[in-house]
């Protein structure tokens, strides 16, 4: 009996199988990025062709910055930027945190608050759109294996998106939409270069950004960074609230 035990822990086979899983466990988070994408992507296509244009993966430039939006689904009942986040485990934040929460097990993992991150796609694309901001509709989508804890109506799972897109009803939008469409694809950046640019600015953004609140300077407001209190914990928050909501968690 030992021996049979012995001799299957040894295999090659069985080995490789092993490291290969724990491999996948590791390189999963960062996989799945791509994955989220292509699975939203076909929830899309669920939607009628006539009604709704959609785009996917769409760089624009606005005020000497790029941005890089997910998905766009243009029509008469509003302009739909969708912002995909293809995470497991439980979601934590709310609408005015800098930063929201992905608990794994014991692991916490902070992002960027995904809302903050969409309004400035919609800014850039009123912007280039010469439409005002009332006409688009922000969409944070996350995948199916996340649970959510955050109410907030259009921060979802990917299976209630094609529901949370058709709730809209009312047509807001006279211009035509394969206009819009037109204008968003000649403002698209299709150069690889640029597009490799926007990834490397972002980093060094970020790290900036870090540099500041290591100071304790707040990146969005230039005020003073101070040490408070919540019923989780410490975090660090701005000196001018309630003029800015900037937040830090406290690792
Ligand atoms: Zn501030």
């Amino acid at each position: 009996m030992l021996q049979v035990l012995i001799s299957f822990i040894t295999n090659p086979i069985i080995i490789f199988i092993f490291i290969l899983d724990i491999l996948l466990i590791i390189i999963y988070p960062h996989f799945t990025g791509f994955m989220g994408e292509f699975w939203v992507k076909k929830q899309l296509k669920k939607l009628d062709k006539k009604e709704y244009l959609i785009l996917n993966n769409i760089m624009i430039n606005d005020n000497n910055a790029t941005h890089q939006i997910d998905h766009i689904v243009i029509s008469r009942y509003g302009i739909f930027v969708i912002e995909t986040k293809n995470y497991s485990g439980i979601i934590k934040g709310n609408k005015y945190s800098n930063e929201w929460v992905q608990i794994l097990g014991r692991n916490k993992y902070y992002f960027k608050n995904p809302l903050f991150q969409n309004y400035g796609h919609i800014k850039s694309l009123s912007n280039v759109l010469n439409m005002d901001e009332k006409y688009f509709i922000s969409i944070i989508c996350f995948s199916n294996r996340s649970q959510l804890k955050l109410i907030d109506v259009n921060v979802i799972n990917l299976y209630i998106l094609i529901e949370t897109i058709k709730k809209y009803k009312q047509p807001i939008i006279e211009n035509d939409i394969y206009e819009l469409k037109k204008i968003i694809l000649q403002n698209n950046i299709v150069d690889g270069e640029v597009r490799q640019n926007h990834v490397i600015n972002i980093r060094k953004k970020l790290k900036e950004q870090n540099e500041l609140v290591k100071n304790n300077i707040c990146p969005k407001c230039g005020g003073k960074l101070v040490q408070k209190q919540s019923k989780y914990g410490y975090f660090l928050g701005c000196s001018n609230y309630p003029k800015c909501h900037y937040i830090k968690n406290i690792k």
